[in-house]
């Protein structure tokens, strides 16, 4: 009897350490098959943005040089992973098939679906929790429901068994077809999937702000508890300051475990502010995935259905323009989205000051700014990026009351005082040489309240 290999199917965790789906198949002993599946057939699944992609090429690159020096080749192939996967495994004669969990509603129902199908197969398929410290159903209220407000949901994950320890990255793997491949299944070309932005490479400032890739993440990880963190309770709202760990994308692209970085950052400083501040900053990541895995549609639907009378005014197509290019004339909206257009990042404190704008000055509906912000961050995150939305727009689970509408000037004042931000975003400032804001913050702050009564009349 030959071997009969494992497929370990790579998705959001891209990386070798704390890999919970290639530990096993290490475990199991047999021939490893690393793959990665292009789905843009997607099932409902949604597609990559274009600065996503961008990540997600570098970090693939980076993924398949740390497997190659462990002795395996990953295979990418393209198409719709339900097929992807089964044709693999009759190609290689797969005995087992293991991977980390998705928690999004489509993805879900692709990986049931292909794990009961090949169960019944005969296949050992199993998947493992990665991505999130706590899994979404083990939270739950004391009358047994998932929860909607996030202080007591991070209280009962405290309270909760300790995540585990991350997992060593093995050292060494056994690849089917040897670590060149040669006698392995065929795969694409990364190149050959055009990730990359060409006509025009508009990805210069992602390049010169961002480094993809597992080793990368853990040299962030180390900059910002040794630089940082002690300061981070009381610096990380400030637009000035690089005060933040900036581990987002390297989290959603799961090149960094939440195990790692909880581990790291407990033994590092367990029991100061800024540990606990910035861990339960992590645990607002874990927030909107519980809130995600309760309500799929979070991306399309109001989680506050009553939001669903609110009467979003008809725009001109110009002022979304405006907004998405940063040429509102309100300078610190400009210089967040500024950067955002140059970077593929952007600050905690300005992604809720422009959609703050976008939803409550503009009252364009939170639906489009997110599907910018969707296109265009490196770290655009099923979860995090529409429960944000969402949080600042009323409409969401813990959102604030709607009737907070943020001043951008003030928020320009009290988290940029010295304008370094602004400045840097918006050099026409230092010239004198400023636009008139296209809409006047007063008055539409005012129409906005009006259009909410309707949201009150429908509760
Ligand atoms: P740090 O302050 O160092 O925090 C550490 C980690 O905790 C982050 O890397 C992130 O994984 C997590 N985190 C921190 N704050 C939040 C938060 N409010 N919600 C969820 N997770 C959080 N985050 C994304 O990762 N992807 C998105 O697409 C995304 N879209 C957003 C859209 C809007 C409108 C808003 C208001 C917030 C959004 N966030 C998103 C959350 C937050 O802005 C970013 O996670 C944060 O700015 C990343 O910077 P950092 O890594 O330096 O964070």
């Amino acid at each position: 009897m030959g071997a009969t290999p494992s497929i370990v199917w790579f998705r959001d965790d891209l990386r070798v350490g704390d890999h919970p789906a290639l530990h096993a198949a290490v475990e199991r002993g047999d021939p490893i098959v690393a793959v990665y599946v292009l789905d843009e057939d997607s099932n409902g699944v949604r597609p990559l943005g274009g600065a996503a992609k961008w990540w997600l090429h570098h970090s693939l690159a980076s993924l398949a040089g740390d497997l190659r020096d462990r002795g395996v080749r990953l295979v990418l192939r393209r198409g719709p992973a339900r097929r992807v996967i089964r044709s693999l495994v009759d190609e290689v004669g797969a005995g087992a098939v293991f991977w980390n969990r998705r928690y999004g509603g489509a993805e879900r129902e692709v990986d049931a679906e292909l794990k009961s199908g090949l169960s019944d197969d005969g296949l050992e398929v199993r998947s493992f929790g990665a991505s999130l410290l706590f899994e979404p159903w083990t939270i739950r209220t004391g009358s047994d429901t998932p929860f909607s407000v996030f202080t007591p949901f991070w209280k009962a994950c405290l309270a909760a068994d300790e995540p585990r320890h991350p997992l060593p990255a093995p050292s060494e793997l056994d690849g089917f077809g040897g670590a060149d491949g040669r006698g392995g299944p065929a795969g694409d070309d990364l190149d050959d999937w055009e990730l990359l932005p060409t006509h025009p490479d508009w990805a210069g400032g992602l390049r010169e702000t961002w480094e993809p890739g597992e080793p990368a993440a853990h040299r962030r990880l180390r900059a910002f508890l040794a630089d940082d963190l002690a300061d981070y309770a009381t610096g990380r709202d400030r637009l000035d300051r690089e005060q933040t760990s900036r581990l987002s994308p390297h989290l959603r692209w799961g090149e960094i475990s939440p195990h790692q970085v909880w581990h790291s950052t407990r033994e590092r400083a367990a029991g100061t502010e800024g540990a606990r501040k910035f861990l339960a900053e992590v645990g607002w990541r874990e927030f909107a995935w519980h809130v995600l895995f309760h309500f799929p549609e979070l991306a399309t639907k109001n989680w506050r259905s009553e939001f669903d009378a609110f009467p979003w005014p008809r725009l001109h197509p110009s002022t979304l323009t405006a907004w998405e290019r940063g040429r509102t004339g309100v300078p610190v909206v400009d210089a967040a989205m500024r950067e955002l257009w140059h970077t593929g990042g952007m600050h905690n404190r300005a992604r809720m000051i422009t959609a703050s704008f976008l939803t409550k000055n503009l009252l364009i509906d939170w639906r489009r700014g997110e599907q910018w912000f969707w296109d265009t961050l490196v770290d655009a995150d099923h979860a995090s990026n529409p429960f944000g939305w969402q949080w600042v727009a009323g409409s969401g689970a813990d959102a604030a009351p709607y009737f907070r509408v943020f001043n951008p000037e003030l928020q320009r004042e009290k988290f940029d005082p010295d304008g370094r931000y602004v400045g840097r975003w918006v050099p026409e400032l230092d010239d004198g040489d400023s636009p008139e804001p296209i809409v006047d913050l007063r008055e539409t702050r005012a129409a906005a309240l009006a259009a909410y009564e309707h949201v009150k009349a429908a509760k």
